[in-house]
């Protein structure tokens, strides 16, 4: 039996997807093989390959003065990959901190150049600094954020204009939920295994522009001008999670593209925030305008039954609902693929918890 899983990463993939993977797995469209025994330079998975970013093309309306990779190594070589690609050692670069992922990001880009932070959040980093107040630097090589920090639960609901600098985003937890403007951005990378598919695969998405200024040291691996070159497969690419994502980026647009997307996560989002705040039991410390879509932290008023409220959910089938080990409490991830009807479970099972301890 399939369970509601509310994991923020690692997280739960369309049922259709997996079913539709299940069936081919043995046989790849009659090739007597899987996709994850295929060579990557093979026909099959050529066409594979290239039918995934024709979709994620479509999905995200990507103009073509954009390159898209599929790499390896997570966003967290992506936090190094963007200062060794987009600066140099004395380059000042910006950042926006508004989260863990946020400070593990400067954390790693200080290895690397001169970092600004134009807005700190500060902990327990539950609100957005106002965009009036950022203390930008003129000749920033980037500015860096970090739209939804997975772990707060802190989102940003408009993309910030930074003129002419270009716009870096970790899109890891929100890629996918909503129509962006990718034209906005010079860099948008997200590790898959959230909102795209298996972990695994990481995707950037870069301006032409700003191919070619890597640091000669930059790992060939990780240098963008040499992997965009290459169609990402300067070695060997993550050939199985680069499937399976195609497969979900099929299955966003049978279900009606990244604007139903939106409406719909934007529902479910509201169906639990709303049950939060009118119970009297549970609580969201986040600021309204900055609450996240895609990741819900709350706490019990009565922590002492956090164990109980996590036992009980998983008799009712709903699972992973702990809070990050660094916050504690309660976290519901509803990526995607979590269905309307998953979030309504959840809520009744928390309006029957908060009736009986409450
Ligand atoms: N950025 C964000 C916003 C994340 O949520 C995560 C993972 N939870 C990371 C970066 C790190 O990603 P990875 O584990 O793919 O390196």
């Amino acid at each position: 039996m399939r369970v509601y899983n509310f994991s923020p990463g690692p997280a739960v993939l369309p049922q259709e997807v997996l079913e539709q993977a299940r069936e081919e797995l043995l046989d790849w469209r009659g090739t007597g093989m899987s996709v994850m025994e295929m060579s990557h330079r093979g026909k099959a998975f050529i066409s594979i390959a290239e039918a995934a970013e024709a979709d994620l093309r479509e999905l995200l309306a990507i103009p073509s003065n954009y390159k898209v990779l599929f790499l390896q190594g997570g966003a967290m070589a992506q936090f190094a990959g963007v200062a060794m690609n987009l600066s140099n050692k004395d380059s000042v670069v910006d950042y926006v901190n508004t989260g863990a992922w946020s400070k593990k990001a400067i954390g790693e880009a200080k290895q690397y150049a001169k970092v600004n932070v134009a807005a700190d959040a500060g902990e327990p980093y539950a609100s957005i600094p106002a965009f009036a107040s950022w203390n930008r630097s003129a000749d920033a090589a980037y500015l860096h954020y970090t739209p939804n920090e997975t772990i707060g639960g802190v989102e940003f609901h408009y993309v910030p204009d930074v003129g002419n600098v270009p716009l870096v985003a970790d899109m890891s937890s929100t890629i996918l939920s909503r129509p962006i403007d990718v034209s906005k951005f010079g860099l948008i990378y997200a590790g898959a295994q959230k909102n795209i598919g298996p972990a695994g695969l990481t995707l950037v998405i870069v301006r032409d522009d700003l191919l070619g200024k890597a640091r000669p040291e930059t790992p060939s691996f990780m240098n963008y001008a040499q992997m965009a070159k290459e169609g990402s497969m300067l070695n060997t690419p993550p050939t199985f999670a680069w499937y399976l994502s195609g497969l979900v980026f099929q299955w966003l647009k049978k279900n009606g593209g990244l604007k139903a997307m939106g409406e719909r996560n934007r529902a479910k989002a509201e169906l639990l925030y709303n049950a939060i705040d009118g119970s009297g039991f549970y609580r969201n410390p986040v600021a309204k305008d900055a609450r996240s879509w895609m990741n819900v932290p709350f706490t019990l008023a009565k922590p002492e039954l956090d164990k109980t409220f996590t036992t009980e959910a998983k008799s009712a089938g709903l699972v992973t609902l702990e809070g990050h080990r660094s916050v504690g409490g309660m976290r519901a991830s509803i990526y995607n693929a979590m269905p309307v009807e998953g979030v309504k479970a959840l809520v009744d099972f928390m309006n029957d918890f908060a009736r009986k301890h409450g």
